[in-house]
C-alpha cells in the first residue's frame, strides 16, 4: 500500500511543497478507491480538499466521483483541464479522477498546482481497451514523484490483470465502463482474445 511520504509540508522559507502522485492500473483495480482512500485521510486530518473529474463522466452520479463498491467522495466536474487551475482555489490537496479523459493541458495543470505547493492525486485508466497508453496519463506518470500501478484479477485465468479488455466490437474510446461490457485480462489472455494488427 501507498504510505505518504514524509515531506516536510513547509520550506523554511515558509512556502508549501507540493508533488503529484499518480494512482493507474486497468479497470476493476480499484484506481478511485485508492483515490478515495488518500483523499478521505487528507480530509480527516482537515486539510482543504478539492476533487474534480472530467465533465463527460456521469456514469453514476454528477457531482460525486463514485468507485465500483459504493465508497464516494463529491467532486466537481468540469469541462477543460485549465479549468481545474481556476476551481482549485487555496486548498492543499487537489484530486483528480478519471484523468485519462482529460485533455493534454493536463499534465501542465498538475505540474503548476504542484510548483504552487499543492499535494495533486490523479487517478486514471493508463491503458485504452487496445492496450495503448491512454491520454495524458503517461505524462503525468512522467512528471509524478509518486506513480503506484494497482492490479485487477485477469477475469478469464486469474493472474495479475493489467489490461481492460472490450468485450463488444465498438471502436469508440469513450465508452464508459459497465461491467458487461470490460474484462480486466492479463497480458497473455487480453492479446489472445484481442482482434488488431498489434498483435502479431
Ligand atoms: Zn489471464
Amino acid at each position: 500500500m501507498f504510505v505518504e511520504p514524509r515531506i516536510d509540508k513547509f520550506k523554511a522559507d515558509g512556502k508549501s511543497v507540493g508533488w503529484i502522485e499518480v494512482v493507474c492500473g486497468s479497470m476493476f483495480s480499484g484506481k478511485t478507491e485508492e483515490l478515495i482512500r488518500r483523499l478521505n485521510r487528507a480530509l480527516i486530518a482537515r486539510q482543504a480538499v478539492e476533487i474534480f473529474k472530467p465533465a463527460l463522466d456521469t456514469r453514476y452520479d454528477e457531482t460525486n466521483v463514485v468507485s465500483h463498491n459504493d465508497s464516494y467522495i463529491r467532486s466537481t466536474p468540469v469541462q477543460f483541464a485549465n479549468d481545474i487551475l481556476l476551481l482549485a482555489g487555496d486548498c492543499d490537496v487537489v484530486g483528480i479522477d478519471e484523468a485519462q479523459f482529460f485533455d493534454p493541458e493536463l499534465v501542465m495543470v498538475a505540474r503548476t498546482l504542484a510548483n504552487k505547493g499543492k499535494r495533486v492525486i490523479l487517478a486514471g485508466l493508463d491503458m485504452d481497451f487496445k492496450g495503448e497508453p491512454f491520454g495524458p496519463m503517461p505524462g503525468l506518470m512522467g512528471i509524478a514523484e509518486f506513480v503506484t500501478k494497482v492490479h485487477a484479477i485477469c477475469m478469464k485465468c486469474g493472474g495479475v490483470a493489467s489490461y481492460s479488455f472490450r468485450l463488444n466490437t465498438s471502436d469508440e474510446k469513450v465508452l464508459l465502463g459497465e461491467h458487461d461490457a470490460y474484462e480486466a485480462r492479463c497480458r497473455n489472455c487480453f492479446y489472445e482474445d484481442f482482434k488488431d494488427d498489434l498483435t502479431s
